[in-house]
C-alpha cells in the first residue's frame, strides 16, 4: 500500500498544508490540501482518485474538494466517477460547499459529469472503498459535528485513520483494529487538550498498542515523537513499514 501525504498540518499550522492523504493514487483521506496543485505535484492526475473519505466537515479537511471536483471536470473530458464517503449530512454539505464555491449551475454540472455518489456513514458501518473493505468509527472531536475515523484493509495492511479526535474508547478500538494507524497530534505540549490529541495521548496509545505502527499527521508544530513516523507534506510511505 502506498501512502502519500498531500497535507499534514493542523488547521492553522504555519508549517504544513491542511489534511489530505492519498492511498494507492486512488483513495483520498480528507481533502483539505490544495489538491489541484498537490496531486499533480505528487505525479497524480486529477482524474485518478476514485473515492474520497471525509472524516468531518471542518474547512481544513474538506475545502480542497471544491477545487478537485470542478477542476477535474474542466480538465478531463472522460473523467471517471467519484464516490464520497462521509458522516451524516455529507450530501447536503457538499452541495453547500460547491454552491458557495462556484454557484449552483457549476455544482449541478460537475455533480452530473462526475456521477458523484455520496455515502453517509455512522460509527460501526462497514463499507467498501475502491474494492477494499473498510469500517467507520465514531470519533469524539466537536459535539456540533458528526466525526468519523476509518480502518481499511488493503494489500494485507489494516490502515487506520483518526481524522480529528480527542481520546475515546472508539479511538482505542480503531487503533486496536489497525496494524498501521495515521493519527493526529495537534498539541505538541506534554499536556493534551480538548478536541484533539496531544503528545501524551499518542504516547499512551503507543504503549497500549505496541504492535501498531504510528504515523503522525495534523501536526500543530514541527516536533518529533520517538517510535513514530512523523508525516511531512509530500512524504510517501510504502506499507507495511
Ligand atoms: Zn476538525
Amino acid at each position: 500500500m502506498e501512502v502519500t501525504f498531500l497535507g499534514t498540518g493542523a488547521a492553522f499550522s504555519p508549517h504544513a498544508y491542511n489534511a489530505a492523504i492519498l492511498i494507492d493514487r486512488t483513495i483520498l483521506l480528507d481533502a483539505g490540501a490544495p489538491l489541484t496543485v498537490h496531486l499533480p505535484k505528487a505525479g497524480v492526475a486529477l482524474d485518478e482518485p476514485r473515492a474520497v473519505m471525509l472524516s468531518h466537515f471542518h474547512a481544513d479537511h474538506t475545502f480542497g474538494l471544491a477545487w478537485l471536483i470542478l477542476g477535474r471536470v474542466l480538465h478531463h473530458e472522460d473523467t471517471p466517477p467519484l464516490t464520497v464517503f462521509g458522516p451524516a449530512g455529507c450530501s447536503a454539505y457538499l452541495e453547500q460547499l460547491l454552491d458557495f464555491a462556484w454557484g449552483e449551475e457549476m455544482r449541478r454540472y460537475s455533480w452530473d459529469r462526475l456521477k458523484l455518489t455520496v455515502h453517509e456513514l455512522s460509527g460501526g458501518d462497514a463499507f467498501r472503498v475502491d474494492g477494499s473493505p473498510a469500517r467507520a468509527y465514531r470519533m469524539r472531536h466537536t459535539s456540533r459535528l458528526n466525526c468519523l475515523g476509518f480502518v481499511m484493509e488493503r494489500d494485507g495492511v489494516r490502515l487506520g485513520y483518526s481524522g480529528d479526535a480527542e481520546m475515546s474508547a472508539e479511538l482505542e478500538a480503531l487503533v486496536a483494529a489497525s496494524d498501521h494507524v495515521i493519527t493526529e497530534m495537534t498539541y505538541d505540549e506534554e499536556a493534551g487538550g480538548s478536541m484533539h490529541l496531544g503528545r501524551k495521548d499518542v504516547e499512551g496509545m503507543m504503549q497500549r498498542h505496541p504492535s501498531t505502527r504510528f504515523i503522525i499527521t495534523h501536526r500543530g508544530s514541527n516536533g518529533s515523537l520517538n517510535g513514530a513516523v512523523i508525516a511531512r507534506d509530500f512524504l510517501t510511505l510504502q506499507l507495511p513499514l
